[in-house]
């Protein structure tokens, strides 16, 4: 039986497909702008800059200072360069750092939004920022940061090193198992996560082995596309909260903590889900969701330990008072004995129980 749901309904526009790159003067055009600042990482400043020849007089220069965890500071700068540059949109070219800063700054000027993803971090379609102001990381949600228009091209991703290629996944794998038992979860996000799921199956086995396989790279991209809408739609719970304690308060590299910890986070909550997790234990095998992502994860050769990430066994403790201080809403109890034993799993790298 369907059960009762709200669904908020789709606002971001997407175009998908090889080439779509060529589409983004159009899309710019056709929000009404005719100014667009080009963000990107200093990693990717000259696809910034190509894009930007491409735009032509529809560009209003490029801000190649994006970076992880989208610092304060560099937000303040960019937004220097948007007022500087007369611009009146933003277009985000690279991975979860750059969406960040255009986010960041959509969300003070009221600038749109043209975001064209290049990993599958997933937060493209999301209305959540996350952001570090004096070494602490906070997050918060309004509809102002959702952008307008995303541009998937899955040309650009040819180049996406293998490790980031699996971490990043992992990552929007993650907000597909959370998505599942979120308490507002809906059928379309419900069917998207199952549209993602065997399609991250099929595909990140091939690109670890072909990175430019163009099947494979498009099926990842569309997972990762179907992932990110699914947790633009509901809440987070324990397993985001501790990524974003690990990346916010020791440093943490964001892609690889979400890889090491989600095996960990899947099993403490399976067992309070009622069956939710199944579509997962069903893709990955083992009859378990956890033991099945660890294993897949292990034949990707993702990263399994947070002792490999720069954690220490002294921080262990320290983690855990922080993540059960304010935990977000989770299915199952947010314990400080369960948190410091999930985290003694995760930190050194065993299959979960
Ligand atoms: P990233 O954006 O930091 O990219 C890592 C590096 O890879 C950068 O140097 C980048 O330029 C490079 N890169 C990206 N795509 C490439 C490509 N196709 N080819 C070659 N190099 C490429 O990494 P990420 O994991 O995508 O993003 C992490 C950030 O995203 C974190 O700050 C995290 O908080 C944020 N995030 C936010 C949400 C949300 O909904 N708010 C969701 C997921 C991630």
């Amino acid at each position: 039986m369907t059960r009762p749901f709200t669904f908020p309904g789709l606002t971001t526009r997407v175009v998908f497909g090889h080439g779509t790159l060529a589409q983004v003067p159009e899309e710019v055009a056709r929000l009404g702008h005719s100014r667009a600042l080009v963000l990107s990482t200093p990693h990717q400043k000259a696809e910034a800059q190509a894009l930007a020849d491409r735009l032509g007089n529809r560009a209003g220069g490029i801000f190649a200072g994006a970076t992880m965890h989208t610092p304060v500071e560099v937000t303040d700068q960019a937004i220097a360069a948007y007022q500087a540059a007369r611009a009146d949109c933003i277009v985000s070219l690279g991975g979860g750092s750059t969406t960040g800063l255009g986010k960041a700054i959509a969300v003070r000027t009221g600038a749109d939004q043209v975001v064209i993803p290049t990993t599958y971090a997933g937060s493209e379609m999301t209305d959540i920022l996350g952001e570090t102001a004096g070494g602490e990381k906070t997050t918060r949600r309004d509809p102002a940061i959702r952008p307008e228009v995303v541009v998937y091209d899955v040309d650009l991703t040819l180049t996406l090193p293998v490790t980031l290629t699996v971490t990043s996944a992992l990552n929007a794998i993650a907000h597909a198992m959370e998505a599942l038992y979120a308490p507002d979860r809906n059928p379309v996000v419900e069917a998207m996560v199952r549209e993602a799921l065997p399609a991250f199956r099929g595909a990140l086995p091939v690109l670890i082995r072909s990175p430019q396989d163009r099947e494979a790279r498009s099926d990842a991209l569309y997972a990762a596309w179907c992932c990110s809408t699914a947790l633009g739609y509901v809440s987070m719970a324990l397993h985001h909260k501790l990524a974003h304690v690990l990346g916010g308060s020791f440093g943490l590299p964001h892609a690889e903590t979400h890889a090491v910890l989600l095996p960990h986070t899947t099993a403490y909550n399976e067992p309070a889900v009622d069956g939710l997790l199944q579509p997962i234990a069903d893709t990955f095998g083992l009859g378990s969701a956890g033991k099945g992502l660890w294993h897949f994860a292990k034949s990707l050769n993702a990263p399994l330990r947070l002792s490999d990430l720069g954690l220490t066994a002294r921080d262990l403790d320290r983690a855990a008072d922080i993540a059960t201080k304010n935990p977000y809403a989770n299915p199952r109890p947010v314990t400080r004995d369960g948190i410091r034993h999930l985290l003694q799993q995760a930190f050194e790298g065993h299959c979960p129980a």
